[in-house]
């Protein structure tokens, strides 16, 4: 959430989990100084719902936001973008089973690289409700908007610019799979969701 001066915390983040129970990393605010460049992902997640979760390194943690029907490349298309609470750096690479609590359900490394604002001022423009940015991932490239909707304190739109990148593809149905181990979200459950109980030997 924008806060003054572009402090970012991580409270809301870890009140919400039970690190005992969940694999995701408790994290730290990493280094408060803005870096004109820094790392992006997209986190596919079977909780109650699929969606997608962008998050962008800004100021020590990664600004996040909850995108139900996923990016898209097709400039048309204004997807809903719902901030969430701020995500601990670590979390860029995270891929695995939540078994309990809060966001229950399989996560996978959608996508990965790095971002750039194409503002001066990031704090200001999050205040302001109008982030325009360029991607640089495996699967999403260019140039980006996202824009909070008017009188709205969390949803905002994921708007994909018209360049070279943009087009009519749905790049979330061409290109499913994780970027950090090419697994779908069946095999990363399969692989590191909790395991069955070996069934007793019989005797005889
Ligand atoms: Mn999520």
């Amino acid at each position: 959430m924008p806060r003054k001066g572009g402090i970012r915390q991580l409270g809301k983040y870890r009140a919400k989990r039970d690190f005992k129970t969940s694999p995701e990393p408790p994290g730290a605010v990493r280094g408060k100084k803005a870096r004109r460049q820094g790392g992006f992902c997209v986190q596919k997640h079977a909780a109650t719902r699929l969606h997608y979760d962008l998050r962008l390194e800004y100021r020590g943690t990664l600004l996040s936001w909850a995108v139900p029907k996923g990016p898209s490349l097709r400039p048309d298309d204004k997807r809903l973008a719902v901030q969430v609470e701020d995500h601990p750096l670590e979390y860029a690479d995270f891929e695995g089973v939540i078994p309990e609590g809060y966001g229950a359900g399989v996560v996978m490394l959608w996508d990965k690289g790095t971002w750039q604002p194409l503002v001066k001022d990031v704090a200001a423009a999050l205040a302001k409700g109008e982030l325009k940015f360029t991607l640089d991932g495996v699967k999403l490239k260019g140039s980006w908007v996202l824009v909070r909707i008017a009188e709205s304190a969390k949803d905002w739109l994921l708007i994909k610019h018209k360049d070279e990148w943009s087009g009519d593809i749905s790049v979330i149905d061409i290109a499913p799979l994780s970027v950090k181990t090419d697994r779908g979200l069946e095999e990363i459950l399969a692989d590191d969701g909790p395991r069955p109980r070996e069934p007793r030997a019989r005797s005889g």
